[in-house]
């Protein structure tokens, strides 16, 4: 096996498949309609405040899994494309949650297909309930809460579409996606244990002792293989440990960066 740093390390090919045409044709639609959602949740739920940052997570987490899975469907090796995918998302997104918003607030008074056609009535529409607010704040906060609502619809849209593959390791001989094949359990050292997840170099991980499922905390090795050829295996590593969450312990993992590749005779 060649140890070169290069062959150590997957890195993608940078093809885009055809993740576009998914995204255009299915996930854009999609994304409108869970703005939607999120809209006429927004004004129809009786309590505003806290539980509206709960409805913009749900609705930036809901998009980002639409993108994420076409981004595997269409074969997307490439996170900069990927990434302006996402941004294009989050445009439509935030056009379509102020579509919907309007169309929710003012019920009969609007038509959809009048702030369609018409950016220019819609843009006035956009301004007015920043000038005079809808619920309480007025003016510059409410500019402001908008602008930091868009802001993390666009971020975390974008993000999302950069990361989307990250993890994902793709045959280009075969033209398909390793699927999970076995996962180790390892015991860290208390050296390990002390050092940064970035700074840890996951070659040296696999010399570890293995243990349980049941042991805390500890390192997950999962080997992925190409099922087509079976020559191509990949092992991506995650920081398992346990938290203290509302008095229950619960599983807290992290990803730890690098995804090693081993080419061989795995059948
Ligand atoms: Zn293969």
């Amino acid at each position: 096996m060649s140890n070169s740093a290069s062959e150590l390390y997957y890195q993608h090919s940078g093809r885009i498949g055809f993740a576009p045409l998914l995204v255009l044709f299915l996930g854009m639609p999609i994304i409108a309609a869970l703005a939607a959602a999120y809209s006429y949740l927004v004004v129809w739920c009786p309590v505003i405040g806290y539980v509206n940052i709960l409805f913009l997570g749900g609705f930036i987490l809901a998009s980002s899994f639409v993108l994420t899975t076409l981004a595997r469907i269409g074969k997307s090796r490439s996170p900069i494309a990927m990434a302006l995918l996402g941004l294009a998302c989050g445009l439509v997104a935030v056009y379509s949650a102020w579509l919907f918003f309007i169309k929710a607030l003012f019920e009969d008074q609007v038509s959809l297909v009048d702030l369609v056609t018409n950016p220019v009535a819609l843009g006035n529409a956009v301004y007015f309930i920043n000038q005079q607010g809808w619920w309480q704040p007025s003016g510059l906060a409410q500019w402001a809460i908008s602008a930091v609502e868009s802001g993390a619809i666009l971020i975390g849209l974008t993000m999302a579409g950069w990361s989307s593959t990250d993890r994902e390791v793709f045959c280009e001989d075969c033209g398909d996606w390793c699927e999970p094949f076995e996962t180790m359990r390892l015991t860290p050292t208390e050296a390990l244990l002390a050092t940064n997840s970035n700074q840890l170099k996951p070659e040296e991980l696999l010399t570890l002792e293995e243990c349980t499922e049941s042991d805390f905390p500890r390192f997950d090795a999962e080997v992925l293989q190409c099922n087509a050829c079976k020559q191509l295996q990949a092992i991506r590593f995650d920081r398992v440990s346990q938290v203290m969450d509302d008095g229950q312990l619960k599983e807290k993992r992290e990803d730890i960066p690098g995804v090693l590749i081993q080419r061989g005779d795995f059948g």
